[in-house]
């Protein structure tokens, strides 16, 4: 990106996309001094031509702003102290999403770029997007919050569209966010350690839609109702929710996506990827910013139908007879797996790990769906005294055993199609690297069963 060409910019955080973005203002004929308090992230960047210093000790006075990486954990000292300091010298502070947003206002205005935010639902709302138009023969590019950098991959153009995931941090790094096509999905509690107060967080996802040309809004839950109503910014806009919204939008009922004329656009009925109520709010938000970008209906059905999903997310890893396995391991807190058990029935449910807030009690309305539960990680003892007396269940300690059990478990039950369901409605560093590592292991796992 050439914005800061023969220019001094201070940059926070290199991790992935902090190192791209280094690489691509440096390319683009920036001077960049780059920092991290991971002196691995800060030892590749140096191999990689990016000068890294402690930006404590640098000249202030020479910088024209401050990028910070996404992701940047704003309460821990170095990076707080960066902001402070960027603040004080009256400093610009961006990320790599402004640094794409000015390039395509300069370079490719028209080119079309489409950002998706909510509380959930955004990474497979943006991959269902970007294969619904790449099934279409559209020239896609998907990256920003989910997968690629937003600056590693192909620059704008009028022929090529931008998917693009945002998350409220990155939003309010943004200034000059103007997306051809803005997706707000919902907004419901979550994240407040970072902003604050819920409003705080709605109006940062507000100025998303301010600035977009068509904005695409689940109606779904107040605070996005609200944003909805206001009417401010945007002039184009489809409302998309389950009940009956404004003219113009669309309305799922079931696995139905319904016009507001009455008549069935798209249907997501037996699609295994797209599983679960909150699925239809993904489908149709999605057969909205499709359409909006002229794919024809039966083009949207057909990539509706071939979207594989995304791992972890209700993601089917397997079949043994009547028996299928299914890997929800993202699903790191109550809500979550909610979603995932009111879309199954006699259920041999793998739990725990490091508790939430709460635990599992908001699950109990939803217990007659579990044949049993499988306990593993430190949440054993909180959950076993939920489900005393409710619910049939094990304790495994850990995911193997867990497993092996559950599959026995299942296989001996008379109902027609038990499922093995991984969602643990727990964190899991208590004994894996990552939500990814638990659902890659249990995969695994599933695989080397007889
Ligand atoms: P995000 O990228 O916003 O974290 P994902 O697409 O990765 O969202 O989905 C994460 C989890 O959020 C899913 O496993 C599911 O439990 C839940 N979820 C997905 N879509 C929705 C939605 N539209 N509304 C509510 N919850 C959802």
């Amino acid at each position: 990106v050439t914005t800061f060409a023969g220019r001094s910019v201070a940059l926070f955080g290199l991790g992935g996309s902090g190192l791209a973005t280094a690489l691509s203002l440096k390319a683009g004929g920036a001077t960049v001094i780059a920092c991290d308090d991971n002196p691995d992230s800060m030892a590749r960047a140096a191999a990689q031509g990016i000068h890294t210093a402690d930006l404590r000790e640098a000249d202030w006075s020479t910088f024209a702003a401050l990028v910070l990486a996404p992701g940047v954990p704003l309460t821990h000292p170095v990076p707080h102290w960066t902001v402070e300091r960027a603040k004080a010298a009256g400093l610009e502070i961006i990320g790599d999403i402004e640094l794409f947003c000015r390039e395509r206002e300069t370079s490719a205005p028209d080119a079309p770029f489409v950002a998706i935010t909510g509380t959930n639902g955004k990474s497979t709302t943006t991959a269902l997007i970007a294969h619904i138009l790449g099934q279409a023969g559209r020239d896609v590019q998907m990256g920003g919050n989910i997968g690629t950098a937003i600056l590693s991959l192909e620059p704008p153009s009028a022929a090529r569209v931008h998917v693009i995931e945002l998350s409220s941090f990155q939003i309010d790094l943004t200034p000059s966010l103007k997306p051809s096509v803005g997706v707000l999905l919902n907004i419901t509690p979550d994240h407040l350690d970072r902003h604050g107060a819920m409003e705080n967080y709605a109006g940062i996802k507000e100025r998303l839609i301010r600035g977009s040309d068509l904005a695409v809004i689940g109606i779904d839950d107040g605070f996005s109702r609200a944003i909805a109503e206001r009417r401010e910014g945007a002039s184009l806009r489809i409302h998309v929710g389950t009940g009956a919204g404004p003219a113009g939008g669309l309305v799922v009922r079931d696995t139905g996506i319904f016009d507001d004329a009455g008549t069935q656009v798209a249907d997501i009925s037996g699609i295994g990827s797209l599983r679960g109520a909150h699925n239809g709010q993904n489908a149709a938000v999605a057969v909205a910013v499709s359409r909006a970008l002229g794919v024809a209906d039966a083009a949207i059905q057909a990539g509706l139908r071939s979207f594989p999903g995304l791992p972890h997310r209700m993601e089917e890893v397997g079949r043994r007879g009547r028996v299928l396995f299914v890997n929800d391991s993202k699903a790191t807190n109550a809500d979550s797996t909610e979603k995932a058990l009111t879309a199954f029935r006699d259920i041999h449910w793998i739990l725990g790990g490091k508790a939430k807030e709460g635990g599992i009690f908001p699950l109990v309305p939803f217990f007659d769906r579990i044949a049993h539960a499988y306990l593993i990680g430190a949440a054993s003892d909180a959950f076993a005294a939920t489900l005393q007396g409710a619910v049939p269940f094990t304790r495994c300690e850990t995911l193997d055993v867990a497993t092996r059990a559950a599959a026995e478990g299942a296989a001996a039950a008379g109902a027609p199609e038990p499922v093995v369901l991984l969602s643990p409605a727990c964190a899991s560093y208590d004994q894996f690297r990552s939500f990814e590592d638990r659902g890659n292991q249990f995969r695994e796992l599933v695989r080397a069963l007889p």
